[in-house]
């Protein structure tokens, strides 16, 4: 039977207020056996924990993505740190920095990323990282707040071949989404070959960035297969291959369970 991890998913967006169950249960069909929901700001989580109870295969990592980091603060962390004591709380984020949008100004982005990568380390959670444009100042802060001790993913990965040493060196997962799958990606389709098999990820970051063919329309976690098939492409392995690995690894990351509680 086949079987795949979406490891990053916005399930509450507006786009799925019409029809979120039969996304979720399409995903289901597909054998999208488990997905983890990322989060992006404070009125996000309780959304997001409504649906974890509500699917026992549903999950949610819990933070402040850059754009809005200007909202960092007293009232997002102690949120962030009571959402840790749910049984479906996986990891700290989406966060991180992102230098190509710059919707905050870039020392607020500094300053809650740094918070979070400290609560990852305090709290023992795997840290969910968008970083775009903004490599050095990531690596930097990760390895400054991290000391050594915070696992994580390089979530949507739009870097090429040459950050990969650098995150080989802090231990990192790197999630590939649709943009692997996008003509113009080379550099990402490079990287892509060069991931060691146990740190590799899949996912849709959904309802954004719809895997080729489905390019330019909504994206939802059944397209997950688009992105493992691109990857499996790009390898020269079997879908089986990729769906399998990403499997394990997203599990071995997030510490699911084997079997959907
Ligand atoms: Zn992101
Ligand atoms: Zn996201």
């Amino acid at each position: 039977m086949k079987a795949i991890i979406d490891s990053h998913a916005h399930l509450t967006w507006d786009s799925f207020a019409e029809d979120q169950a039969e996304v979720i249960d399409r995903a289901c069909e597909h054998g999208v056996v488990q997905i983890v929901q990322a989060g992006v700001n404070l009125s996000t989580i309780p959304e997001m924990i409504k649906i974890a109870d509500r699917y026992r295969q549903i999950f949610f990592g819990a933070g402040l993505h850059p754009h809005e980091a200007g909202s960092w603060g007293d009232e997002m962390e102690t949120a962030v740190i009571r959402s840790a004591s749910h049984p479906k709380m996986v990891g700290i984020g989406e966060c991180g920095l992102d230098y190509y949008y710059d919707h905050s100004p870039r020392d607020l982005q500094k300053a809650a990323f740094r918070a979070q990568v400290r609560l990852a380390r305090e709290l023992g959670k795997p840290i969910i990282i968008h970083t775009r444009e903004a490599w050095q100042d990531t690596f930097q802060i990760l390895e400054e707040e991290g000391n050594g001790e915070v696992r994580g993913v390089f979530h949507c990965f739009t870097g090429g071949p040459d950050v990969l040493p650098r995150i080989r060196a802090l231990d990192f997962y790197v999630s590939f989404s649709g943009i692997v799958t996008f003509k113009n990606a080379r550099p990402v389709q490079e990287a892509a070959t060069l991931v060691s098999p146990d740190r590799i990820l899949v996912e849709t970051d959904c309802p954004y960035l719809a895997p080729a063919p489905h390019r330019g329309k909504r994206n939802e976690p059944a397209y997950v297969w688009e992105v493992a098939q691109r990857l499996a492409d790009l390898r020269k392995v079997d879908l089986t291959d990729i769906a399998r690995i990403t499997v394990e690894n997203a599990r071995r990351l997030f510490g699911l369970p084997h079997h959907p509680v």
